[in-house]
């Protein structure tokens, strides 16, 4: 249920020294700058394309052979653990009001959660989270959230590390995991995300404020009932006002995931916890296969 990893790339002899993600993003300010150069070649071909045109996934911008500092990607929706581990996810703030709401219910509760936050909200908004971020992982929802899939490779980039700088620079913490906006994993966001060390966080459930606006206890069982071992949450901190109803009731779906005996991770603690994963000769024969239905 984890993982997809793509683009592999093994011949450069110089990726056996496996740099550390860190590392990669720290210098990702020169690769940035090389693509930009190399955009602005290839804009002739680019302005041709109608806006909105979803993008090539591997539409690189360069003449060439293409060597990313990290070649792959892994993409998380779910994490496979026995541990009863959940991650509550936070997309889109910070913003006023919402967000000191959730980080009040966090602190009373004393719960870690994931804010995948969006870059220039985050320096807007900065007041709002200051000192109120160590319990918690800071996560990149890029800088403007627009759809990647319709971005050129190098407007990816630039999306995903101009909010990794703005939201490392506000929280001190190193954001590597990224949530595309609206779980968009086409056009280039893979390549992009590959490019700056990132790995790709998805969910497995999410708060449906729509259906249970008008029924807030529906909605945590809705959460309560459904969430498993490794189960990633997505809600928001940021929206149209039925999102508050999943807000507003947060204590409830935390004190009931407690009651069942479910404990509150990051998102990189609960990769962390992931088994690991099955040896293809070895095919885990408990549950039948959903593909060929044996
Ligand atoms: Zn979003």
């Amino acid at each position: 249920m984890r993982f997809f990893s793509a683009v592999t790339n093994t011949g450069d002899e110089r990726g056996r020294e496996k740099p550390s993600r860190r590392n990669i993003i720290k210098g990702a300010g020169l690769a940035v700058g090389g693509l930009a150069v190399g955009a602005a070649g290839g804009a002739a071909a680019v302005a041709a394309v109608p806006d909105g045109t979803p993008k090539s996934a591997m539409a690189i911008p360069v003449a060439g052979p293409w060597r990313p500092a990290h070649g792959h990607v892994d993409v998380t929706w779910s994490v496979d653990t026995s541990q009863k581990l959940v991650a509550l996810t936070f997309d889109d703030g910070p913003m006023p009001n919402w967000t000191g709401m959730v980080h009040d219910i966090l602190d009373a509760e004393k719960a870690k959660a994931t804010f995948f936050m969006v870059g220039e909200r985050a320096v807007a908004n900065a007041k709002i989270i200051h000192g109120r971020m160590d319990r918690h992982e800071a996560g990149n929802h890029t800088w403007a959230h627009k759809d990647m899939s319709r971005l050129t490779h190098a407007e990816a980039v630039d999306a995903i590390h101009r909010a990794h700088k703005a939201i490392a620079q506000i929280t001190g913490k190193e954001p590597r995991h990224l949530r595309p906006p609206f779980g968009q994993l086409g056009g280039t966001t893979m390549s992009a995300a590959g490019q700056l060390g990132y790995d790709l966080t998805l969910w497995g459930i999410k708060m449906l404020e729509k259906t249970y606006e008008n029924h807030p206890q529906g909605l945590v069982d809705y959460i309560v009932n459904n969430v498993t071992p490794g189960t990633i949450v997505l809600a928001h901190d940021h929206g149209n006002p039925d999102r508050l109803v999943a807000l507003r009731n947060l204590s409830k779906m935390i004190q009931g995931l407690r009651a069942k005996g479910f404990e509150f991770v990051t998102v990189s603690e609960l990769v962390a916890a992931s088994g690991p994963p099955a040896q293809a000769p070895q095919k885990p024969s408990r549950s039948p296969s959903p593909l060929t239905g044996h």
